[in-house]
C-alpha cells in the first residue's frame, strides 16, 4: 500500500471521526484522520467541537462558576465562614484552556498510540474513494482509500437579524471565553447551551435575559421535570422570556437593543452582549465534490441508514453531520459502530437509548419517552415519582431541588423513560440506561439494591413509586 493509500479515511477529528478513527486502528486497519479545526492561535487540535469549544470547555466553566455560587451563597449554611473571595476570571480561563489542551494533546498521542495517521488540513470527498486534502500549511495531496467516514460535525446556525460579529453578537464558543464577565448578557433560545451559558454567566455576576421562541420550555422533557427545572432556574435569576422573536436588533454606544414580539405584544431589550444559541447545522459545504454521489437533504444534513452507509460504497457519515441528536457520545457510538462494521464486525447503534444531560443546576438528565410523548403514541403507561428533598445524601450536599421520574409500560412494566432534574443526573441516567438496554422493568430497578446514603436510591424510589410502594414518600392511594 502506497503512503498516501489506507483502509480508511476519516474527515474531522471530533468525537465521532477520532473515535473512529482510532477503533478502524484497533482492528487493524490502515487509517487518517484529516481535520482542519484551529485554535484560536491559529494551531490544529484534534478534538472538533466538543474537546475544543463544546463539552469540556463548557464544563470546566459550569463547575468553576458553580463553586464560586456555591461559595458566595451557600458555605454559609454548611457553617463555613467566607468572609472575602473575589473572581478571578482569568485564573478561571487559564484553567478552562489548560483542561482543554490536556485532552486534545490526549487525542493526538492516542493517535500515535494507534498508529492513526493525524493529517492537519480540510478534506474533501471525490469519486471512488479519493480525498484531496489540503493541508493548513497548503500543501495539497489526494488520499485514496477503501472506505471513507465522513464526520465534519456542525457550526452555530446564525439569524439574520443577529449576525455574528464575534465581539457583540457572539456564538457559545466566543461566550465561553469572556474576558470580562457581562453586565447584561442576552441570550437567544432556551435551549441546551443557552441554558449552560446562561448559568455560567449569571453565576459570575451577568443579568442574564434568555429570549425563547417556542411557548414551552424544554418541550423533550418530561413536562413535570422541566417544569421545576424552570422553577429552579426563575428562582436563581435567570430571566426567560417564552413565546418571544427576536425582529430586530441594533448596536448603540449603550448596547445592542433587541426588539421582539410575543404573541400578543411587542418588547425590546437592552444588553452589552447577545449569545445566539438557536441550534448547529451540519458542515456539509465544500466537503464533497459534485461527483461524490453522496446524498444531502435541504438543511445540510448527509443522507444515511441506521448503519450510517451513504448509499454509495465504501462512504459513511456520522455525528453531527447526520440525523439524530448533536450530541458527543451519539457521534462516537456511530464512529465505532462504523470502524466495526468495515472491519467485518457485528455493530449497531440503539438509537432509542441515547441519553441527554443540560449541565445547569439543577442538572436535567433523560432517556426514552416523556409521559407527554407517550400519550401522544396512545402507549398505556404507569409512573413513579421521586422527589430529591426527601433523599439524605440530596439534603447532605445541600442540593435537595429536583426528581426522578419513571415512565414504564402499563403492561409489561419495561421502562419506558426516566426523567431527572437533580444533583449529578448526568450520573444517575447511566443507571437507567443501562436497565432499558436491557429491556428492564421497573421490577428490575425495585429489586436490585442501592447503596445508602445515594442519590441513586432516588431512582430506586421512582421505580417502586411506579406500584405506589416506595417507602420514604406517602405513595397515592
Ligand atoms: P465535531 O465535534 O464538530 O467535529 C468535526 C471536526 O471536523 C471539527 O474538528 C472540524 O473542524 C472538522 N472538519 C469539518 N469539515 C472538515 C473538512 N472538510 N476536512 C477536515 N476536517 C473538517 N455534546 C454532548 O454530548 N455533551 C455536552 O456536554 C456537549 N456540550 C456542548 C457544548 C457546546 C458549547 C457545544 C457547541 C456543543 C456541545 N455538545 C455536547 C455537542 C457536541 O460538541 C457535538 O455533538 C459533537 O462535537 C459532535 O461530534 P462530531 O465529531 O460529529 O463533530
Ligand atoms: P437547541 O436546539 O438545544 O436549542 C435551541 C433553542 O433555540 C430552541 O429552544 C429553539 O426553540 C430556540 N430558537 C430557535 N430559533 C429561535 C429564534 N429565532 N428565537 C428564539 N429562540 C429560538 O440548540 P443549542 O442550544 O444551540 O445547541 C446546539 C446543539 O448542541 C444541540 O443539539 C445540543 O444537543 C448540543 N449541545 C449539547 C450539550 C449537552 O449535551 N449538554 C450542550 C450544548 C450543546
Amino acid at each position: 500500500m502506497s503512503d498516501n493509500a489506507f483502509d480508511v479515511v476519516v474527515i474531522g477529528g471530533g468525537p465521532g471521526g477520532y473515535v473512529a478513527a482510532i477503533r478502524a486502528a484497533q482492528n487493524g486497519l490502515k487509517t487518517a484522520c484529516v481535520d482542519n479545526w484551529q485554535n484560536r492561535d491559529g494551531k490544529q487540535a484534534f478534538g472538533g467541537t466538543c474537546l475544543n469549544a463544546g463539552c469540556i470547555p463548557s464544563k470546566a466553566m459550569l463547575e468553576a462558576s458553580e463553586l464560586y455560587e456555591r461559595t458566595g451563597h451557600e458555605f454559609g449554611d454548611f457553617g463555613i465562614k467566607v468572609d472575602k473571595f473575589a473572581l478571578d476570571l482569568a485564573t478561571m480561563q487559564k484553567r478552562r484552556g489548560g483542561i482543554v489542551k490536556q485532552h486534545t494533546g490526549g487525542i493526538a498521542q492516542l493517535f500515535q498510540g494507534n498508529k492513526v495517521t493525524g493529517i492537519a488540513g480540510t478534506g474533501r470527498l471525490g469519486k471512488g474513494g479519493k480525498v484531496s486534502v489540503e493541508g493548513l500549511d497548503g500543501k495539497k495531496q489526494t488520499l485514496t482509500a477503501k472506505n471513507v467516514i465522513l464526520a465534519a460535525g456542525s457550526a452555530p446556525v446564525e439569524l439574520k437579524p443577529l449576525p455574528f460579529d464575534h465581539k457583540k453578537i457572539v456564538d457559545s464558543w466566543d461566550a465561553l471565553e469572556f474576558e470580562k464577565v457581562p453586565k447584561r448578557l442576552g441570550v437567544i433560545g432556551a435551549g441546551v447551551i443557552g441554558l449552560e451559558m446562561g448559568s455560567i454567566w449569571r453565576r459570575l455576576g451577568s443579568e442574564v435575559t434568555i429570549l425563547e421562541a417556542l411557548d414551552e420550555f424544554l418541550p423533550m422533557v418530561d413536562a413535570q421535570v422541566s417544569k421545576e427545572a424552570q422553577k429552579q432556574f426563575r428562582q436563581q435569576g435567570l430571566d426567560i422570556r417564552l413565546g418571544a422573536k427576536v425582529t430586530e436588533a441594533k448596536t448603540g454606544k449603550s448596547g445592542i437593543k433587541l426588539s421582539y414580539e410575543t404573541k400578543d405584544d411587542k418588547d425590546s431589550l437592552e444588553v452589552d452582549k447577545v449569545l445566539v444559541a438557536v441550534g448547529r447545522r451540519p458542515v456539509s459545504e465544500r466537503l464533497l465534490d459534485k461527483d461524490s454521489g453522496v446524498g444531502v437533504d435541504e438543511r445540510g444534513f448527509v443522507e444515511v441508514d441506521d448503519e450510517c452507509r451513504t448509499g454509495v460504497e465504501g462512504v459513511w457519515a456520522i455525528g453531527d453531520l447526520v440525523r439524530g441528536p448533536m450530541l458527543a457520545h451519539k457521534a462516537s457510538e456511530e464512529g465505532v459502530m462504523v470502524a466495526d462494521l468495515i472491519a467485518g464486525r457485528t455493530a449497531e447503534v440503539n438509537y432509542e437509548t441515547v441519553p441527554s444531560v443540560i449541565y445547569t443546576a439543577p442538572e436535567i438528565a433523560w432517556v426514552g419517552k416523556s409521559e407527554q410523548q407517550l400519550k401522544k403514541e396512545g402507549v398505556p403507561f404507569k409512573s413513579g415519582r421521586f422527589p430529591f428533598a426527601a433523599n439524605g445524601r440530596a439534603n447532605a450536599l445541600g442540593m435537595p431541588a429536583g426528581m426522578v421520574k419513571m415512565l414504564v409500560h402499563k403492561d409489561t412494566d419495561e421502562i419506558l423513560g426516566v426523567h431527572i432534574a437533580g444533583a449529578f443526573a448526568s450520573e444517575l441516567i447511566a443507571e437507567v440506561v443501562l436497565a432499558m438496554e436491557y429491556r428492564a422493568s421497573a421490577e428490575d430497578i425495585q429489586l436490585t439494591m442501592h447503596a445508602h446514603p445515594t442519590l441513586s436510591e432516588a431512582t430506586h424510589e421512582a421505580a417502586l413509586a411506579v406500584d405506589n410502594r416506595a417507602i420514604h414518600i406517602v405513595n397515592r392511594k
